[in-house]
């Protein structure tokens, strides 16, 4: 399958490392003038940026201002919008009775408000380009919550949530918004970030690994660019009858078997 997105114009944010990264890259090189968005910008990635013409600006999600002009911008830019990626997000490891208001409103406010008002502010320029699709990262964590972080896991299925409600709303536009569910990812920030919690970093790395049932057979985590790939389909014409779906890209960690302690 040959995906052209040639002519599309795509926004995505969280976009200077981990998947977001590799989904500016992915979309670019399949021809789709690209736009990033992130809190902040990364030398290395702004010269690989540079030479796929990713443009990039420094974006917090969680100001509905800067997203809007972000998303504006690239519309602007382009006279369309074909692609929304809401991908920015933060992990929060806290159990309830730790969590303060400020945590929960960091977490939601960077993983769901961010995706509703992204979404908002993209709908009018794909309603004009006659459709488009918004793909949102959730997490394995939006299909199966986990005991060790209720609000990103309240988070991550507020997001699968909120993608099949914008789905339902949108298709008589034909606008498509589908979410990917990751995990575990590795060459991520968020994942480096979960590590330096462990005193022994191999030995949290192997649990991550054991955790999915996939990752344990191929003995590695599964790579931001694997991710991106589904998020290319999701938002090429490939994927023209998919909307409201959550794709579950963890290695079968979230299929509620718990791994064979061989
Ligand atoms: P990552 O490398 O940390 O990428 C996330 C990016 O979003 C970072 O560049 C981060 O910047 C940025 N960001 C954080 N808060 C932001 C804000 N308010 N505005 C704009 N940008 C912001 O981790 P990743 O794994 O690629 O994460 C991408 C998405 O995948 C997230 O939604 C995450 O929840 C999801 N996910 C990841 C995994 C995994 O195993 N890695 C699994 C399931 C789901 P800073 O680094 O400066 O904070």
């Amino acid at each position: 399958m040959n995906i052209d997105l040639s002519n599309r114009t795509a926004v995505v944010t969280g976009a200077s490392s981990g998947i977001g990264k590799a989904t500016a890259v992915c979309l670019a090189e399949a021809g789709a003038d690209v736009f990033t968005g992130d809190i902040q910008l990364r030398e290395e990635t702004t010269a690989q940026f540079k030479e796929l013409g990713i443009r990039e600006q420094v974006c917090d999600v969680t100001s509905l201002p800067q997203l809007q002009s972000l998303i504006d911008g690239a519309a602007g830019a382009t006279g369309r919008l074909d692609i929304l990626v809401n991908n920015a997000g933060i992990i929060m490891v806290k159990q309830v009775t730790e969590v303060s208001e400020e945590d929960w409103d960091n977490c939601i406010d960077t993983n769901v408000k961010s995706a509703f008002f992204g979404s908002k502010f993209a709908i009018p320029h794909m309603q004009k380009s006659g459709g488009g699709c918004i793909v949102n990262t959730a997490s394995n964590a939006g299909i199966l919550p986990r005991a060790h972080d209720p609000v990103y896991s309240i988070s991550k299925l507020s997001v699968v949530g909120l993608t099949r409600s914008l789905a339902l709303c949108h298709s008589k536009d034909r606008i498509r918004v589908n979410c990917v569910c990751p995990g575990p990812v590795g060459d991520t920030e968020i994942m480096e970030e979960g590590l330096r919690e462990f005193e022994d970093r191999d030995a949290a790395v192997r649990k991550f690994i054991y955790a999915s049932p996939l990752a344990r057979a191929h003995d590695r985590m599964i790579s931001p660019e694997e991710i991106a790939m589904s998020i290319l389909y999701l938002a090429s014409d490939a994927a023209k009858m998919i909307t409201g779906t959550s794709l579950t890209i963890d290695g079968g960690k979230s299929l509620g078997v718990p791994p064979e302690t061989d």
